[in-house]
């Protein structure tokens, strides 16, 4: 896709590409089709992508009130909804039973005599730690109940006669190993047989998110599409009348966005820059280094129209790793300049690339980032005053199916 920018108020804005979204839900029909995708809106609310994905039949994952709001709005049925944060407000769980969305995950006995108090016809989805180790954003440390805990778990909602629908796990989001997927697979397995042994009848499977984004990294989504299926089924063959969903975020939204920022300042950095900022290098300067060549130091610095504090936070959050591409004549320049990306607030933590290197650019020349519809507008603040972006929405493509 070519893109051009014009804008003289060197405001950041987001191409959208629609058509990728349809393409992606295509794709997860085709290569899965026995595993429902319920979309998480936590990676990216955007009205127009959710409500495509809600009119092709996307069910949603919604991790709060709001979102459980913006889905229902959208004429979204509650069974197509699951409430899948283990740790809800009481204020959002009684919501949640007024709309009758009953499908929710829960990791702990506590939460078990939180919903029995107020929603105890709730469809419980036990959530299991599965091993989350290759992944970039790892969740054990605060979500899932170890397989030591799962008979404790299981004896809590018998004794307060709670309904235990089925399990989920989550591998971690920006998933490294693709086996994770068939090994959680078989841990879930395990915890179906457990909870029939105690007179369950669980009948629904939520393989969580993890899902790449783009296939640019360690596994296509074509390969862990394929190991997952044949996972399924295997240990939960169709015959077992197992429902199958998953929460896929990244893998529906990340490719449709690509995001351009303006150059809006620029410094050469001296010796005294470059010495004695380690300790307040950001996030995004480590993210950076081990992107480019650690051993080069950057000469110059540009400031651009958006940073960590805006759509970058990726960088912070996300642990993302950026590749910057220039816009324009400069595009052909060879890609010579150790250069430090600096974000546009007045905080010297907001460096969105360490050291990259970039042709020689100048203030008004424009830097685009693709793959930017995952973790990213969602989080974004505005602290300084920035953090502002426009939206273009393209449809780009036909969708595959
Ligand atoms: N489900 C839950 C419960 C999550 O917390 C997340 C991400 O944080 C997702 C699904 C989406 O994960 P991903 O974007 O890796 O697909």
């Amino acid at each position: 896709m070519d893109i051009c920018a014009e804008s003289e108020d060197q405001d950041p804005f987001y191409i959208i590409d629609l058509s990728m979204v349809l393409k992606k839900l295509n794709d997860w029909k085709s290569f899965m089709p026995r595993v429902q995708p319920f979309y998480a809106i936590k990676c990216n609310n955007d009205s127009f992508i959710c409500k495509l994905l809600a009119l092709s039949g996307c069910g949603f994952d919604c991790a709060s009130k709001p979102e459980i709001e913006f889905a229902l709005n959208m004429g979204v049925e509650p069974e197509r909804i699951i409430y899948a944060n283990p740790c809800k407000a009481e204020a959002m769980l009684r919501y949640a039973k007024d709309k009758g969305v009953r499908k929710m995950t829960a990791d702990n006995v506590e939460e078990l005599h939180k919903i029995a108090s107020i929603f105890p016809a709730a469809q419980i989805v036990l959530r299991i730690a599965v091993d989350d180790s290759k992944s970039v954003c790892r969740f054990n440390s605060k979500f899932g109940a170890a397989q030591h805990e799962w008979e404790k778990l299981l004896q809590v909602a018998k004794t307060l006669g709670l309904d235990i629908a089925g399990f989920s796990f989550h591998v971690g989001s920006g998933c490294g190993d693709v086996k994770a997927f068939s090994d959680a697979v078989a841990s879930a397995r395990d915890a179906f047989d457990m909870a029939e042994a105690y007179g369950f009848a669980p009948f629904l499977l939520d393989c969580g998110g993890g899902f790449p984004g783009s296939d640019d990294g360690h596994f296509t989504f074509r390969e862990v599409a394929e190991i997952l299926a044949n996972a399924i089924d295997h240990y939960f063959p169709p015959s077992s009348g197992v429902q199958i969903i998953a929460e896929p975020g990244r893998y529906m939204v990340a490719a449709s966005h690509t995001y351009a920022v303006a150059v809006i300042a620029k410094r050469q950095l001296t010796a005294d820059q470059l010495t004695g900022t380690a300790e307040i290098e950001s996030f995004g300067a480590r993210a950076g280094k081990e992107e480019t060549s650690v051993d080069s130091t950057p000469d110059v610095a540009l400031y651009i129209s958006d940073g960590c504090y805006g759509s970058f936070n990726c960088v912070v959050f996300d642990h993302a790793i950026l590749t910057p591409q220039v816009l324009g004549k400069k595009a052909d320049l060879p890609f010579l300049v150790p250069t430090k990306l600096f974000g546009p607030t007045c905080d010297s933590i907001d460096v969105v690339m360490g050291c990259t290197r970039l042709p020689d650019l100048s203030v008004g020349d424009w830097l685009w980032f693709s793959n930017m519809g995952a973790y990213t507008r969602c989080a974004s603040s505005r602290f300084n005053g920035q953090g502002a972006h426009s939206l273009h929405y393209v449809w780009a493509g036909v969708p595959s199916s």
